[in-house]
This record gives C-alpha cells, sequence and structure tokens, in this order.
C-alpha cells in the first residue's frame, strides 16, 4: 500500500519532528494542532532544525524549501483526516486525549488509512482496541529529535496485522531510520530500560551517594554514555520521566519500578527540567 498523503496529530517536540522528517523524504503532510501558537511555534522550530540541517550541508537549500512547501498547518483535523493514508498522532501523552482522536478520525478515515501513535508509554492495544481498525493500528515510536536520531521502535499492537506492521517498517526505512520490531509491554524496550536507570540515578542523588554533577561524570566517562542520566531527565522532563514510571510499575506491578520519591517531590514543586529552566540542574 502507497502512503503519500500523512497527518501528524500534535505540532510539540515530537510531532513538528515527525512532520519535518516525513516532508523531507517526499510524503505530503498536514500538521494538525487544537492550539494555533502551537502551530506557530511547531512550523518556525521545523524552519530553524532545516536551516541548521542546510548549514551542516545535511541537505542544500531546494531540499529545505521542497520540505516546507509540502507541509500543511491545520487546526481542521476532520478536514484533513478524510483523505490521510497515514495519521500519526504525537498529542500530549495523555490516554483520554489519544482515545478521543483516534475516535474521532476511525470515523472519517477511509479504510485503507493506518493509525500510528508516537506514545512513549501508553499501551497501543488499549489504544486500537477504540478504534474499528485494531489490525491497521501501530506504534511509531520516534526519538527526539526526530529529523536525526535513527531509532524507530514499532510497536506491534496485540491485533497489528503483518501487513501494516511491514507497511510501517518500510516507511520507517525510507524515512532512514532504523525500525526495531516490539511486543507491546510497558515502556517497550526504549524507556523499559531508560527510566529504571534514570530513576536509580535519582535515588542515588537522594541517598546522598553523589552530586548531580559527579552521578552524570560517572555515567560519561564510564559507561561512554553521551549525556548523564540526571542532564537527560531535564531534557526530556521530570514530569515526562515519572509518568513513564508510574506506567512502568503499573503496568508490571513490580516494586523495583517505584518512582524515587525526589523525583515526585520534584515534579511537584515545578522542577521539570529544561523547559521549566531548572531540573537537577539550572537553565537560563
Ligand atoms: P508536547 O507537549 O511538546 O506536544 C504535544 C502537542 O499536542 C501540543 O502542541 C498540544 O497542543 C497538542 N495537542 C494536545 N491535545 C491535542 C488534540 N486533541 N489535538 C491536537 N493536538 C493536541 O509533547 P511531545 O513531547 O511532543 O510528546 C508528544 C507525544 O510523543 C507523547 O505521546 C510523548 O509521550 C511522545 N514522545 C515524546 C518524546 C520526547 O522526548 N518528548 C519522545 C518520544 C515520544
Amino acid at each position: 500500500m502507497a502512503i503519500e498523503n500523512v497527518v501528524v496529530i500534535g505540532a510539540g517536540t515530537m510531532g513538528n519532528g515527525i512532520a519535518h522528517t516525513f516532508a523531507q523524504y517526499g510524503y505530503t503532510v498536514t500538521l494538525i494542532d487544537v492550539n494555533t501558537e502551537s502551530l506557530h511555534r511547531g512550523l518556525s522550530a521545523i524552519e530553524q532544525n532545516l536551516g541548521r540541517q542546510v548549514k551542516k550541508g545535511i541537505i542544500d537549500e531546494n531540499v529545505k524549501s521542497d520540505t516546507l512547501e509540502r507541509i500543511t498547518p491545520s487546526v481542521n483535523l476532520e478536514e484533513a483526516a478524510v483523505n490521510a493514508d497515514l495519521i500519526i498522532e504525537a498529542a500530549s501523552e495523555n490516554f483520554d486525549i489519544k482515545v478521543k482522536l483516534f475516535k474521532v478520525v476511525d470515523s472519517i478515515c477511509q479504510p485503507h488509512t493506518i493509525f500510528a501513535s508516537n506514545t512513549s508509554s501508553i499501551s497501543v492495544t488499549s489504544i486500537a482496541a477504540v478504534t474499528s481498525r485494531p489490525d491497521k493500528f501501530i506504534g511509531m515510536h520516534f526519538f527526539n529529535p526526530v529529523p536525526v536520531m535513527k531509532l524507530c521502535e514499532i510497536i506491534r499492537g496485540f491485533s497489528t496485522s503483518d501487513e501494516t506492521y511491514s507497511v510501517i517498517e518500510e516507511l520507517a526505512k525510507h524515512l532512514q531510520k532504523t525500525p526495531v520490531s516490539v511486543q507491546d509491554y510497558p515502556g517497550f524496550i526504549s524507556n523499559r530500560i531508560l527510566m529504571p536507570m534514570i530513576n536509580e540515578a535519582v535515588f542515588c542523588l537522594m541517598e546522598g551517594v553523589a552530586s548531580a554533577e559527579d552521578i552524570d561524570t560517572v555515567m560519561k566517562l564510564g559507561m561512554n554514555h553521551p549525556m548523564g542520566p540526571l542532564t537527560l531527565a531535564d531534557f526530556i522532563g521530570l514530569d515526562v520521566c515519572l509518568s513513564i514510571m508510574e506506567v512502568l510499575h503499573t503496568g508490571l506491578g513490580d516494586d523495583k519500578y517505584r518512582a524515587c520519591p525526589l523525583l515526585r517531590k520534584m515534579v511537584a514543586a515545578g522542577c521539570l527540567g529544561r523547559k521549566s529552566g531548572k531540573g537537577f540542574f539550572t537553565y537560563a
């Protein structure tokens, strides 16, 4: 099945990167958000990031302008969904929001349209179950920044068909990503391994094992990680880290996934990392 028209829902951090990547590789993209301010911010982020790719010699000016031309921003999901071959949802990490969006598009889209969610922790199977096409529902988990990061976890829901899987796997390869096949379990592979490591780093800080700087230095110099776990947590957002730990704890039922009390306290205090200016480190 040929995919040409793609609707990306959510113009935030991930949505604008996903729209950028699909448009760069020739797909016609409608970028949807409920918030016009987010749409403006998303489009200007795309323009800036394309400019950065031009400066680095990754693409030329023509690719930049062609990519921008292929993206249409809109607040009208119903109108865009009619002609979509693929809906990829990158709205806020909230089950109710995602379910509501997929119910809407399910009633509008053509029978062949594939639905993908970029959720980082919510069960793909449970979102798929609210639609009339769980066989055409899949997780397509990109990484931030999407135009740069090579990995795409492809999550098979309980009812995802082999045909849907192979269309999405080929699509990921066409976007120059490396697809990895993952079954639908809490946190998939990436967050199942990454988040407990970050959580353990926060426990080390809470228990006074070492300072935040020293914890990050050990993981950078000792394990060759490009970024320490606490810096990475600030980059991801401490609220996001907490909610993923909660999904792991609830979904897997094992206390080894209990969120660190310091992580909870910092989120309650509004110290969310880079986006709030303060997390484990302070940002200008
Ligand atoms: P974000 O907060 O930056 O953006 C979410 C966008 O969704 C906002 O612009 C918001 O206005 C929009 N939105 C909310 N409800 C909507 C609706 N009903 N219709 C249309 N738009 C709506 O969030 P993000 O970091 O881009 O995350 C988006 C998704 O991607 C989440 O599911 C998240 O778990 C996942 N994800 C995030 C990362 C990351 O590093 N941030 C990585 C992988 C996956």
